[in-house]
C-alpha cells in the first residue's frame, strides 16, 4: 500500500499495516487507518474481532508485532520505556469494567491521576477533581467508595478520571456494554462534551445504538482485519 502523507497537526493517530500475533494466532492483520484530530471515531466489529487488542496497542498495554503506529506525535514502535508515562498522560482510558480502585474514595481515584502526572498542589488537585465530578454529576459522592456506587455511577467516575488530566485523546473500550440504556446515554453524552472541548474520542463498540448516534470516522474489524461492513474486504 502507498504511504499516506502525514500531517501531525491533522492526524492524531496513524496505524499503518499494524499486526498483532499471540503465538500462532493473528489477533490483528495489516490494520491501516488514520484518526483526525478532534475526531469522534468508532472501532466496530463483532466480539473477538480484535477491537480491545487494537486499543491495548494504542495505550501500549501490548506491543504490536509489526507495522507502525503514531499516537499524538509519538511513534509507538520506537518509544523508549521512559517515554511511556508521557504517552499515557496524553490519553484518558475508559474500560467496560470501570477499573476503579475499590479501596480508595471516588476523589482519590481521580486525584491519583494528577498526582502521578506530578501535580503537587492539594488545592489544584481538589479544584480539578471537584470540577470533573461536578461535570459527571457526582460531586456529592466524592468520598464514597466505588463498590457502593451503581455501575453507571462507577463509569461516570471512570469518565471523570479519564478527563481530569485534559488528555488529547480519550480511548473508551466498550464503555457502555455493562450499562442500562439510560446510564449508557449519560456516558455517551459525557464523551460528546469532552469531544466538544477538543478531545479526540476513540470508542470500540458493537452496540448498534451507539453506532446509530453517528461519528466522524469508523473502522470495522472482523477476524482481526479491516473490512468493508457491506461485505467485501478492502
Ligand atoms: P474484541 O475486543 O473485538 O472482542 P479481542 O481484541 O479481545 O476482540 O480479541 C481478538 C482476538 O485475539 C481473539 O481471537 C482473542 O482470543 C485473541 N486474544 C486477545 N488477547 C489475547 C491474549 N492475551 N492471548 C491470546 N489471544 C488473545
Amino acid at each position: 500500500m502507498r504511504k499516506m502523507l502525514f500531517d501531525p497537526d491533522q492526524i492524531i493517530i496513524r496505524m499503518y499495516e499494524v499486526s498483532k500475533h499471540y503465538g500462532d494466532s493473528d489477533a490483528l492483520v495489516n490494520i491501516t487507518f488514520d484518526v483526525h484530530r478532534n475526531a469522534f471515531f468508532f472501532i466496530s466489529g463483532p466480539s473477538g474481532a480484535g477491537k480491545s487488542t487494537l486499543m491495548k496497542l494504542l495505550y501500549l498495554g501490548e506491543h504490536m508485532s509489526g507495522g507502525y503506529a503514531i499516537v499524538d506525535g509519538m511513534n509507538l514502535s520506537r518509544i523508549k520505556r521512559s517515554q511511556v508515562p508521557m504517552l499515557r498522560r496524553r490519553l484518558g482510558i475508559i474500560f467496560q469494567d470501570y477499573r476503579l480502585i475499590p479501596g480508595r474514595s471516588v476523589f482519590d481515584n481521580i486525584g491519583l491521576v494528577l498526582e502521578v502526572a506530578g501535580v503537587r498542589s492539594r488545592k489544584v488537585i481538589r479544584d480539578r477533581v471537584m470540577n470533573v465530578l461536578e461535570r459527571v454529576g457526582l460531586a456529592d459522592r466524592h468520598d464514597a467508595f466505588p463498590p457502593t456506587l451503581s455501575g453507571g455511577e462507577q463509569q461516570r467516575v471512570a469518565v471523570a478520571r479519564a478527563m481530569v488530566g485534559k488528555p488529547s485523546i480519550i480511548l473508551a473500550d466498550e464503555p457502555t456494554a455493562s450499562l442500562d440504556p439510560e446510564a449508557a446515554e449519560m456516558i455517551f453524552d459525557l464523551l460528546v462534551s469532552a469531544h466538544a472541548e477538543g478531545a479526540t474520542i476513540v470508542i470500540t463498540t458493537h452496540d448498534r445504538y451507539l453506532l446509530s448516534k453517528g461519528c466522524t470516522g469508523i473502522v470495522y474489524l472482523k477476524d482481526g482485519r479491516c473490512v468493508n461492513p457491506y461485505g467485501d474486504r478492502q
